[in-house]
């Protein structure tokens, strides 16, 4: 039905592997692109940082060799002398130039503001190298380095030399003349020539207190004072012009006025030139130079500088943002990464709840709702091939499940051979239908049911016989019931039967009905197998109110009827062993074999053809001081289950032999059977035992046989044939007791050292009125003879059974008929009275 529906299955394992895979991939190619982009940036910003700190360098570089350079141009304005520094000055613009070209080919390839400013800079740098390579020419030459020397050098001092020889020839010649116009012409050219000298220290003061830079107020005094001697001397050149013209003035006068009257002008204008320098600041070229060019242009060169360092910074800032912005990236990345990972699991979390949690827990609680015996349908709602396989395994494995349980629960509480319902099922019921009785104030009986003499079937025919028996057994009681009651095995071969809304009087109706079953015989595998059996019944609410009582007291009432072979007994307090505390009971018996507390009562037995009692029975007797009579078999049953049978049935054969004795002793020569148990062929001991006690007795052995059951013979062969042999080497008889019950094959009966056959009871009691036990009575008695054995025929209660097993030929009777077991003094008695 599963398989069938059309649900298309797609297998767990393909839909995780793919879904794995496209998140996977996801993953790595979201991861993927994130790093190769963050690569790229940050290779490109590595580059553009390495090329900012190239420039940065550079520039460092520049910076440092500017303010060197200018130091070096300094120190030689200071000292020409020092011509290496006009060479360090000259080295430094080259090497800056050389750090500019460097820097503008950095960023070469693109077009970067840097760029226009460092070819400005290189402008700049070339220009004041100019002007620096004039400044240092014109600073070595003093004559460029003044102009002023050079008007003076080239103007004035000519002029003044001019005119101081012309006047000193004139006034060489105006001395030689004596004459009145003669001396005063002398006069007049040395007053003349004092003049000029005045005019030439005039600007001799001025040069000096220029070039000193003292610029004392008094030398531009000397200055004015110069244009009035400069008046003085024009207007002396006048009158002697005027004397000349009156002949007055000799040749070198006039020559000298002429020269005067040119030079002087000329001297003027040089000193007017050289005032002129002086006032406007240009007295020095050098200073000039520098205060005009070099500084104007290293004031830029600063400025240039300065704006690249700051665009280097700007850049370096620009560099470092984007690098924040990639650490940023970086950090998006490792969150993107992050929240990836976490849908993932997210997704395959709820995934695996839909496709395998769902449906697992769906498969426990439908498996859980099993287990408390609900059913619940699987949903189906799965599409996986792995859940709906469980779901499958489930299904399957639930049916084997519960297949199994049924199974099991049918094992629990039915018998696995016969399939009747066992102990455990009878209880539930016994418990049941008790309520159901005490509800309804009705009654309802319990039986339980035990084969007689199972054992022997079990031990002689084999378990296979045995097991088809006990199913037969309970098919035949089972077909007796209504389908109200429930027969139970318990085990081994006890039944129980609850009839419910049975009274004490309907439960023995049923109880003799189920006898009657089991009146025919059963045929399994060509034996014929007779089987009685023992019926106990417990009636509520007479014989108990519960379950374990009633249980307990059917058990006893089963006892009862075994013991007393009553087929069927109701029960009865009298009866109850089970009142008596077994322990105390096993101490009790064990102080009796031990004090002799326990006695042997005899039964005769009677020779049919000489019609006398030749022999007797040995049967325990004990009455328990507090529990009065215990049944024999009950004794023996108790002594073999706790080991006591060896030393009980060693105190049996020694009252029994010593009780004989003394019959003997008193005239009666009786043979004495002494009953064994089972365990008894066991002992190895055995025969040693009895001939040790024989001696001591002074007792002859062929006055003793010893009873064994046929079964008692048969459930352990080997030991028993050794036994036995051993015995009857000593010289006691053997005798098989309860012959007929059993299902000995006759073959074992001639392997084994027997001298008697002893008739079962059951068979002799009723013989005079059952046909068939009379048949089997006869031939047993031919049966025994054909073998060379005495056959004794036990449970002679009347005339009539007396006379027919006399006619049959049969040996020996044992029976009521004669009298019951008598204690050793009544039987004397009887030994006398029946001699009488
Ligand atoms: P058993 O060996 O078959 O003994 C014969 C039983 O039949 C005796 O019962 C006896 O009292 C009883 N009986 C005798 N004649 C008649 C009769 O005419 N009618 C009826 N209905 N019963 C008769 P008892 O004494 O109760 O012994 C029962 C069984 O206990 C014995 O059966 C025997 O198997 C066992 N038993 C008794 N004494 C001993 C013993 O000392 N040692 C062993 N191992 N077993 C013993
Ligand atoms: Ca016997
Ligand atoms: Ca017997």
């Amino acid at each position: 039905m599963l398989l069938k529906k059309k649900i298309k299955l797609h297998s767990l394992r393909t839909r995780y592997i793919s879904l794995a895979l496209f998140l996977g991939f996801t993953m790595l190619a979201g991861a993927g692109i994130g790093y190769r982009t963050m690569l790229i940036d940050t290779h490109a910003s590595h580059e553009q940082l390495d090329r900012v700190t190239q420039q940065a360098e550079h520039l460092e570089h520049i910076k440092e060799l500017m303010h060197t350079t200018y130091r070096s141009l300094t120190l030689f304005l200071l000292d020409p002398q020092q011509t290496e520094q006009r060479t360090m000055v000259h080295l430094g613009f080259v090497k800056s130039i050389s750090h500019i070209e460097e820097m503008t080919a950095v960023d070469s390839a693109i077009r970067s503001p840097i760029n226009d400013q460092l070819a400005l800079l290189k402008e700049k740098i070339e220009r004041i190298m100019v002007e620096a390579e004039r400044l240092f020419d014109i600073r070595i030459d003093p004559l460029r380095q003044y102009p002023p020397m050079k008007i003076a050098r080239r103007i004035t001092e000519p002029a003044r030399l001019a005119m101081t020889s012309a006047l000193d020839a004139a006034i060489a010649e105006a001395k030689l003349t004596i004459s009145e116009s003669g001396a005063a012409n002398y006069i007049a050219f040395v007053e003349l020539q004092h003049n000029l000298d005045k005019m030439r220290l005039a600007l001799r003061l001025f040069m000096l207190n220029r070039n000193s830079g003292f610029n004392s107020p008094g030398a531009a005094q000397q200055a004015d004072n110069a244009v009035d001697i400069y008046d003085l001397i024009l207007s002396q050149i006048t009158q002697i012009k005027e004397r000349d013209r009156q002949g007055l003035v000799d040749f070198d006068g006039s020559n000298a006025i002429d020269v005067i009257k040119t030079k002087l002008p000329k001297w003027m204008a040089g000193f007017s030139a050289i005032q002129t320098i002086g006032r406007t600041g240009n007295w020095q070229l050098d200073t000039q130079i520098m205060r005009q060019n070099i500084l104007p242009i290293s004031t830029e060169i600063a400025k240039i500088l300065h704006t690249i360092s700051e665009t280097i910074q700007h850049k370096n800032k620009q560099i470092e943002a984007s690098h924040d912005q990639i650490k940023t990236m970086q950090n998006q990345l490792l969150a993107a990464l992050i929240v990836i990972i976490v849908i993932y699991i997210i997704i395959m979390l709820l995934s695996l709840e839909r496709m395998i949690f769902q449906p697992i827990a769906a498969v426990a609680q439908a498996l859980k709702a099993k287990t408390f015996g609900e059913t619940q349908e699987l949903l189906l709602h799965t599409r996986t091939k792995e859940t709906q396989d469980l779901i499958g395994a489930f299904y399957e494995m639930n049916l084997q499940v519960h297949n199994r349980q049924m199974a099991l629960e049918h094992q629990a509480l039915h018998d696995a051979l016969t399939s009747l319902p066992n102990r455990n099922l009878l209880r539930d019921r016994v418990d049941y239908q008790l309520a159901v009785s005490k509800r309804e104030k009705q009654s309802l009986s319990l039986c339980i049911i035990d084969l007689n003499r199972f054992k022997e079937v079990n031990d002689t025919l084999g378990h296979h016989i045995g097991d088809q028996l006990l199913i037969g057994v309970g098919q035949r009681l089972k077909a007796c019931l209504r389908g109200v009651d429930t027969i139970a095995r318990l085990g081994g071969d006890e039944f129980a039967i609850l009839l419910p809304h049975t009274t004490r009087q309907q439960s023995e109706t049923v109880a003799k009905k189920l006898l009657d079953q089991l009146k025919e015989p059963f045929v399994i595998d060509e034996n014929q197998l007779y089987v009685g059996i023992s019926i106990g019944i417990a009636t509520y609410a007479i014989d108990g109110d519960d379950r374990d009582t009633l249980m307990r007291h059917a058990d006893v009432a089963m006892y009862n009827a075994k013991a007393n072979h009553l087929g069927y007994a109701n029960y009865n307090i009298d009866d109850d062993p089970h009142s008596i505390d077994r322990l105390a009971l096993v101490q009790d018996l064990r102080h009796a074999i031990s004090h002799d507390e326990l006695a042997l009562y005899f039964q005769p037995k009677i020779d049919l053809e000489q019609n006398k009692p030749t022999g007797a029975e040995a049967l325990l007797r004990w009455q328990h001081p507090k529990l009065g009579f215990i049944a024999p078999d009950q004794i023996v049953e108790l002594a073999e289950d706790v080991g006591l049978i060896d030393e009980l049935t060693a105190w049996v054969i020694s009252r029994a032999i010593a009780q004989c004795s003394a019959c003997h002793a008193d005239g009666f020569p009786i043979d004495i059977s002494i009953n064994l148990s089972v365990k008894n062929l066991l002992d190895n001991q055995l025969p040693e035992k009895i001939s040790t006690l024989l001696k001591k007795h002074q007792f002859d052995s062929s006055f003793v046989t010893l009873e064994v059951t046929e079964s008692s013979m048969m459930s352990n062969l080997e030991s028993s044939i050794k036994v036995l042999n051993e015995l009857s080497e000593i010289g006691v008889a053997i005798s098989v007791d309860d012959f007929g019950t059993g299902f000995s094959s006759l073959a074992y009966l001639k392997q084994l050292p027997v001298n008697e056959l002893k008739i079962d009871k059951s068979f002799v009691m009723e013989m005079a009125h059952n046909e068939s036990d009379a048949v089997i009575v006869h031939s047993t008695i031919d049966l025994g003879h054909n073998l060379g054995l005495k056959v004794v025929a036990e449970g002679i209660e009347n005339q009539q059974t007396y006379d027919i097993i006399k006619r049959y030929g049969c040996d020996l009777a044992q029976g009521y008929l004669f009298t019951r077991p008598l204690p050793i003094d009544e039987f004397k008695a009887w030994l006398i009275a029946d001699r009488a």
